[in-house]
């Protein structure tokens, strides 16, 4: 998936480090291996490869990661055609995600 990436400065992620106990959940679920463990906390790693897939947020289990809150969003779509154009020499479609 590291050839598959969205554009870079506009996923919304943030995390709470203070909320972070370092279960490694995020470091686990993640496709796109967005987080690492520092220490005992998590650390984002790479940022613009995240595609708002959200795994990360449902997974943690002290909420303490927010993805782009509206359900309508989220770059997996984009990626994929982008992936599907790649792997058939045809353009992608046009239009976004959203
Ligand atoms: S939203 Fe998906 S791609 Fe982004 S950091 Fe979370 S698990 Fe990784
Ligand atoms: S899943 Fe949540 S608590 Fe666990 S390491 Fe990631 S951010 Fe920290």
């Amino acid at each position: 998936m590291k050839d598959f990436r969205y554009i870079d400065g506009v996923a919304i992620l943030q995390l709470d480090a203070e909320a972070c106990i370092g279960c490694g959940m995020c470091v686990t679920v993640c496709p796109h291996r967005i987080f690492v463990l520092d220490g005992k906390k998590a650390r984002i790693a790479d940022y613009d490869a995240c595609m708002e897939c959200k795994a990360c947020a449902r997974n943690c289990p002290v909420s303490a990661i927010l993805v782009n809150p509206d359900e309508r969003c989220g770059c997996a779509t984009l990626i994929i055609k982008g992936w599907l154009a790649k792997l058939t020499g045809k353009p992608a479609a046009v239009g976004g995600c959203c």
